[in-house]
């Protein structure tokens, strides 16, 4: 990886925009932007940090576009190098005439996401921070975009830290021990450092649970409509995407038997599962249809339980809650408008709401129940300054640094000598410097920055 030459990409998407922006980063990035633009008003040098408005020229003076252009000089810019941003109209010929001409004027196409690979080689995000880019770029609901900013501030950034610095402590220490061995760790020393430990493990643990809200955040809530035939489940669905602010995805694979889409209802991602297809799967003879039933089920993080809430319960109503009793359940009691019978004590203990899914009552309140159940299982609510893992990746440096703290409570109680000890403290260091990119290996570096997308 180096860092000396100056790169170029367009920043925008391809294809027709109000505006579309080229942008450099390196040591170069000013002498190629001079070498192209003129600035309408006369000016001995460009500041940094303002917009020009002139004229992009190719290399025989004629007029490309009129442009506006922007020079970020180091460290104040997004890779802490020399930053220049040209902005012209948003056609994808004009973007393209431009960079062919930075490019063949001597910078070099930007490998996907290393724009944002400088702003961390040169220290100025570490790479959680770097990861959260990415998790911005593709969050597709306000919580997880929540999420994601709070960790580019540095949220999960600060709390690495305070376990560097508390290892490191706890490292000092060992390390005293075994420099000075005449002096052996005294027994209340000892247990302090144990307990130290200890309470830094228990940490651990609680941020490594927030990975599963993470990959909630991530991938979606899975909510399985599930209910008797004719209770309204298609209807229910139909609702629901009516109220959806954005439908993001038509999930391929989706199948006769039954239809999912990927939404966002009330700031959370979605994925809805109807099972309306899937009549036959009450009958206990088709074994297929019960089984591919059970299995979304399996997958399920919340099943709405559809029932008529206009008419007495039947064993179909009975035989769908046995399917699904095993989950976190929501009634649904549909219908409404025909009227509604008291809850019958088979849904005793069950959250429930009552909508009609034909008028499309109560279905703010059938949201709200599912916000409500995110919050209560994720811990994660708007608002709140919390630290939520979202990298499979963190999650096993974390778990691996938690196992070598356990390693070294185990060294002092069976009183190894203090050079085991030191050894597992220092992989606890390296495991947490791997999140933050302190001890992280090229390859993973690599295959991390390769997940952007060319320009950022
Ligand atoms: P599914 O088989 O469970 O998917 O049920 P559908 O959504 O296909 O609905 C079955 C029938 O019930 C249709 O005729 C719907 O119009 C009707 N239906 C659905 N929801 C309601 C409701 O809230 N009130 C009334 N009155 N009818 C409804």
């Amino acid at each position: 990886m180096y860092l000396d030459d100056t790169i170029v990409a367009p920043a925008t998407p391809p294809g027709e925009g109000g505006i579309g922006i080229v942008r450099l980063s390196g040591p170069g990035a000013e002498e190629l932007l001079l070498r192209f633009f003129s600035p309408s008003r006369l000016c001995e040098r460009l500041d940094s940090h303002y917009l020009y408005h002139g004229v992009f020229n190719d290399n025989d003076g004629t007029p490309i576009d009129e442009v506006m252009a922007v020079i970020m000089r180091k460290p104040r810019s997004y890779t802490r190098e020399d930053v220049v941003e040209v902005h012209c109209h948003g056609g994808s010929l004009t973007v393209r005439r431009i960079f062919d001409i930075f490019l063949a004027s001597g910078a070099r196409l930007a490998r996907p996401g290393e724009f944002t690979l400088r702003a961390f080689l040169n220290g100025r995000i570490d790479l959680a921070q770097a990861e959260a880019v990415i998790d911005l770029i593709r969050s597709r609901s306000q919580l997880a975009s929540k999420v994601a900013l709070g960790q580019l501030e540095g949220h999960l950034s600060r709390k690495l830290h305070t376990y560097q610095q508390a290892i490191g402590d706890l490292l000092a220490q060992i390390e005293a021990a075994i420099d000075f061995p005449e002096e052996d760790i005294e027994l209340e020393n000892m247990h302090a450092l144990g307990e130290k430990s200890g309470s830094l493990m228990s940490d651990m643990d609680k941020v490594v649970k927030t990975f599963d809200s993470g990959r909630l955040l991530r991938d979606g809530l899975n909510i399985l409509i599930c209910g008797k035939p004719n209770v309204g489940k298609s209807s229910l669905m139909n609702g629901l995407l009516g109220e959806a602010r954005a439908i993001v995805t038509d999930i391929p694979g989706t199948t006769r038997d039954t239809i999912e889409e990927d939404l966002v209802l009330g700031g959370l991602p979605l994925r809805i599962v109807d099972t309306a297809g899937v009549r036959q799967t009450y009958d206990p003879v088709e074994e297929e249809g019960v089984r591919r039933a059970r299995r979304k089920v399996e997958t399920a993080d919340l099943v709405l339980l559809v029932v008529d809430g206009s008419q007495e319960l039947c064993d179909e109503d009975l035989l769908a809650l046995e399917y699904c009793r095993e989950k976190d359940v929501l009634v649904v009691f549909n219908k409404v408008d025909l009227g509604h019978l008291p809850v019958s004590g088979t849904f005793e203990g069950l959250p429930y709401v009552r909508i009609s899914a034909l008028e499309g009552t109560g279905l703010e309140d059938l949201i709200a129940a599912i916000q409500n159940h995110f919050t209560e299982n994720s811990g994660i609510s708007e608002g709140r300054e919390t630290v939520v893992i979202t990298e499979r990746r963190h999650r096993q440096a974390l778990v691996r640094a938690r196992t070598s703290l356990g390693r070294f409570r185990e060294a002092l109680v069976g009183q190894m000598s203090p050079e085991f000890a030191a050894v597992e403290l220092r992989d606890a260091l390296d495991a947490v410097g791997e999140i933050t990119g302190e001890t992280t290996p090229d390859d993973i570096l690599e295959r991390i920055f390769t997940r952007f997308c060319i320009g950022k």
